[in-house]
């Protein structure tokens, strides 16, 4: 059942969004909302899940390459790659910082992760939740009160609770 709807339903539906001409963040948010519904919880185990959150995260002026290694923040709280740090460590899951789709999607390869913790906006999390059935994405739409892709803000307290919710 999952499979025909994340290979067909999904695909499908954003397809008629835009033959329909609705608003794509529509479209998008239906899919995201719909895909954590059918996430259940219990999946994982910590080593196993990963959080993935971009690099527009950071404070556009902080010239530490989280990038390269999320340990690299030096957690001044200008941003909130510092507070996901902290929640990485709390709970034991790794972060991982990607400067797009691709190289989530490597990531997620490389580190064979069954359940991703994934912060985005509703384009890529849309996107990445069907290219990358069957791992497990919860998403979590970013905020971005700056614009897109510059200074964008997550809720930590949502993180945590699918942190928790995916432990129980
Ligand atoms: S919290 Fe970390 S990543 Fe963010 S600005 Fe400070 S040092 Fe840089």
């Amino acid at each position: 059942m999952n499979w025909f709807i994340y290979n067909i339903y999904f695909p499908v539906v954003l397809l008629a969004g835009k033959i329909l001409r609705i608003a794509p963040d529509k479209t998008e948010l239906y899919l995201i909302k719909l895909n954590n519904r059918l996430r259940g919880k219990g999946r994982g185990k910590a080593e196993k899940i990963l959080i993935l959150t971009p690099s527009c995260l950071q404070n556009k002026d902080c010239t530490n390459n989280v990038v390269e290694d999320a340990q690299n923040c030096l957690k001044c709280g200008k941003c909130k790659v510092k507070d996901l740090l902290a929640l990485s460590e709390k709970y034991k899951i790794k972060l991982v910082v990607v400067t797009g789709g691709r190289l989530a999607r490597q990531v997620l390869a490389e580190t064979k992760a069954d359940t991703v913790i994934a912060v985005a906006c509703e384009k890529e999390l849309s996107s990445g939740i069907i290219d990358t059935y069957p791992v497990a994405v919860h998403a979590v739409v970013n905020q971005r009160p700056f614009g897109p892709c510059v200074n964008t803000d997550v809720g930590i307290d949502e993180v945590e609770q699918i942190i928790q919710h995916i432990l129980k």
